[in-house]
């Protein structure tokens, strides 16, 4: 019997239905065993499993010096395990070299980077810029700075009532004076996941590159950098159940090479005089100083939790967590979801008639709910709908049918006590 296929199985899609995964999370199961803590906000950071942190711990408790630079084993072993934990991006995203993988902060500082090096030495006055109306502020404002430096202009791609893309306007607003396309895979308001692949078709066949902020779908569902022909993939680890102050940019090695550095400072460079420098090869020119070595392998440790798990398990447990949620939320009168699309990861963002967001949020708090209220980060996805915020449910591994209930539960007594 092969045992890595039959771990997998044992911690499949049964084992999340039982809610498994839950007892794999220490702050949830402990919080949960007294008091009855339901979280439904890991779209804004997901907790952290065990091995996770057993990882980290590790690593400073035994394993722990600076890397690349050491003769000494201690060095050497601290670096293969960043390295280590490289690979494994590389993996869990399908990219063909772990060199195309550059390890930063975040997304956002990710998309910074991307805006500062691949972006900015592109663009002229009057060259534009595509995003999209759904993206989150990270994917927008690195954007907009560029544009006043520069005199480009920033288009994008509006929204339909179902919180989708409007596709059909997309080769009319690549034109030949467009640089990039940056998008998000998972809108993190409305949950939408775009058609990747077909976007970026299209930008390609106006020689458009495309920048994918993965930020909300590498928890949700797989993805293959290599199938979708993106030109880069940003991510952040925390949202994967990974540490804090960590995340990944995949790029197509054409383009590292092509890219100014960002960043001065130690382990970019070959050489340092007075005078000038010359720079390391990628990944390594875009890893000034002292990166974050933890961070790095409890990300590696968070892809292999996952991976135990299965990503396709995942998908479809969370797909059949949506079709429940929106039954279970369908029944609390007065609700409207906002996100609609046929193809959504689980989200439920929401309003209620006659409720601000901000009070459901405080009631549902006072039950030990966890939702997230406000803009999400995404203001013009609100000034599309006209709502100044909605409720965001959004689900995790460790979620089940039952933190579905005891939320539109909640929300019935908010409805009472609000007399709407
Ligand atoms: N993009 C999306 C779609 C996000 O949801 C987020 C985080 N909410 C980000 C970018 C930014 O991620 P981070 O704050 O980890 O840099």
């Amino acid at each position: 019997m092969d045992p890595v296929k039959t771990a997998t199985e044992k911690r499949g899609l049964e084992f999340l239905r039982q809610g498994g995964a839950l007892a794999d999370f220490p702050l949830l199961r402990d919080a949960r065993a007294k008091e009855k803590l339901v979280f439904l906000d890991s779209a804004a950071s997901a907790q952290k499993p065990q091995v996770v942190i057993d990882a980290v711990d590790r690593l400073y408790s035994s394993e722990y010096a600076n890397i690349h630079r050491g003769v000494y084993r201690l060095s050497q072993v601290a670096t293969e395990l960043y390295e280590g934990a490289r690979g494994k991006v590389q993996n869990f995203l399908g990219a063909a070299k772990s060199e195309e993988i550059v390890f930063v902060r975040g997304a956002t500082e990710g998309l910074n980077l991307l805006a500062h090096s691949f972006v900015r030495p592109r663009v002229k006055a009057g060259d534009e810029i595509l995003i999209t109306q759904m993206e989150h502020h990270s994917n927008i404002v690195p954007w907009q700075l560029l544009c006043q430096e520069t005199g480009a202009v920033l288009k994008f791609v509006p929204l339909t009532a179902d919180g989708e893309l409007e596709l059909d306007k997309l080769p009319e607003l690549l034109t030949d004076r467009t640089r990039v396309l940056a998008v998000s895979h998972v809108s993190n308001a409305l949950g939408t996941i775009n058609p990747l692949a077909e976007i970026v078709r299209l930008a390609h066949e106006k020689n458009v590159p495309v920048i994918v902020d993965g930020a909300q779908a590498v928890p949700h569902l797989a993805v293959d950098v290599q199938a979708l022909d993106c030109d880069f993939y940003v991510f952040s680890g925390h949202k994967l159940y990974g540490p804090t102050g960590v995340g990944a940019v995949y790029g197509k090695m054409e383009h590292w090479r092509a890219m100014p550095p960002w960043q001065g400072g130690g382990d970019m460079i070959l050489s340092v005089t007075m005078e000038k420098s010359t720079y390391a090869e990628p990944p390594a020119c875009f890893e000034a100083g002292t990166p974050n070595i933890a961070g790095a392998v409890g990300l590696g440790a968070a892809i292999d939790y996952v991976n135990e798990i299965g990503l396709d398990n995942l998908t479809a447990y969370e797909n059949e967590l949506l079709a429940q949620g929106n039954e279970i939320l369908g029944q609390v009168p007065g609700l409207r979801i906002i996100g609609t699309s046929a193809h959504k990861a689980a989200v439920f963002s929401f309003v209620l008639d006659g409720v601000h967001p901000h009070d459901v949020g405080t009631f549902l708090d006072s039950d030990n709910i966890a939702v997230r209220t406000g803009h999400h980060c995404a203001q013009p996805i609100m000034d599309y709908f006209d709502i100044p915020a909605t409720t965001r449910a959004s689900l995790g591994i460790y979620n089940t049918t039952a933190d579905l209930e005891a939320l539109a539960a909640g929300l019935l007594k908010i409805r009472k006590f609000f007399r709407v």
